[in-house]
């Protein structure tokens, strides 16, 4: 076979998984660090995206946002497991209807990247994992409620399932008549682009109903000419295409930052939709950029960029009925 043709099931095992053959890998030296190097939301980052990154820099902007550091084990009054009220909001398994006309379905527990910020690093998937009775009841509840029009698919990652599943999933929402709309949350097209196949763009285009798709990126080095293919193949499929980033301490807190990411988005077809606050997970405070900065960041790229390219910032609240946009 030719090398080059890997599956994407073939590149997710090749990620990287061991923080010492990273450091090596990148030239770093994991000693003058203060580097995690066992954690219960282990490193896992594919090669693709390592190779993004400089060599030597242990402040590379993609390293943060994957690399374990001990930091992580701190704990800070206001940061838990359950940060925004997923658990409590959850009517079947692996589905939280907290907004009106929404549900948001958690269709596996893995992703191709563990993103150290992540505000789902500590839910306990394997509490609600699907089953084929599971499944079942989930689909079932979507049913029975019709003032749901749209089913967003998230995780973990929901492309991480495979393509049966997948399709045999939005295929079941697809018949559903009250959804008016079917939306992807995913990682993938940034982080491992070679999931998106011709398979799965020609599946997307036979389905009927209006298909969203956000991306995340946080990042303009995330960005390369893959991700670009990625993305225009998504396009091409008659999606609406969005991305979502996670504002960032060191990492995308500037405003020059966030505008040529939102520019370079633009570029691949995409449009930039919300710019979160950091959801207080445990492990993660060292990437929390206050409000009053965060406001001051938006007000500066407003001036530079226009309106469709400028994304809301947001928050989560537990309890709230939507998201609350800051600015
Ligand atoms: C973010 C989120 C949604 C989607 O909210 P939008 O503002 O429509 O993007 C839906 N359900 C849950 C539980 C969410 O966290
Ligand atoms: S891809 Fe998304 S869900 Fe997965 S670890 Fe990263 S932020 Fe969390």
């Amino acid at each position: 076979m030719n090398p080059t043709l890997k599956t994407w099931q073939h590149e997710l095992t090749e990620g990287f998984s061991n923080v010492k053959e990273l450091c090596n890998y990148l030239d770093l030296t994991p000693s003058q660090y203060s580097i995690l190097h066992s954690s219960e939301f282990p490193l896992r980052v594919p090669r693709e995206f390592v190779e993004r990154m400089e060599k030597g820099n242990i402040d590379d902007p993609l390293l943060k946002q994957i690399l374990p550091i001990q930091d992580e084990e701190i704990s800070f009054p206001g940061f838990n497991n359950d940060p925004v009220g997923d658990i409590n909001a959850m009517t079947e398994t692996g589905v939280i209807h907290k907004y009106q006309g929404r549900v948001l379905f958690i269709t596996t527990g893995s992703c191709a990247i563990n993103c150290r910020y992540c505000f789902r690093r500590n839910f306990p998937y394997s509490d609600f994992q699907l089953n084929t009775q599971k499944l079942e009841r989930a689909i079932q509840y979507i049913k029975d409620n019709q003032d749901i029009s749209e089913v967003i698919l998230s995780g973990g990652d929901p492309l991480l399932l495979s393509d049966r599943k997948l399709f045999s999933l939005i295929n079941r929402l697809d018949k559903i008549y009250h959804l008016k709309r079917i939306r992807i949350h995913s990682r993938i097209p940034v982080v491992l682009p070679s999931r998106i196949t011709n398979d799965f763009c020609q599946f997307l285009s036979t389905v009927k109903k209006n298909i969203i798709f956000v991306i995340h990126s946080n990042h303009t080095n995330e960005l390369n000419e893959n991700v670009r293919s990625a993305c225009q193949k998504i396009k091409k499929c008659n999606v609406t295409l969005l991305n979502q980033s996670v504002l960032l301490k060191g990492i995308n807190d500037a405003a020059n930052e966030l505008v040529v990411l939102s520019e370079k988005l633009f570029s691949f077809d995409v449009l930039p939709y919300y710019l979160h606050m950091l959801d207080k997970a445990s492990g993660t405070h060292h990437f929390e950029v206050d409000k009053k900065t965060a406001i001051l960041l938006m007000d500066q790229i407003k001036k530079q960029l226009p309106g469709y390219l400028v994304p809301k910032l947001v928050n989560e609240q537990t309890g709230a009925l939507n998201k609350i946009v800051i600015a």
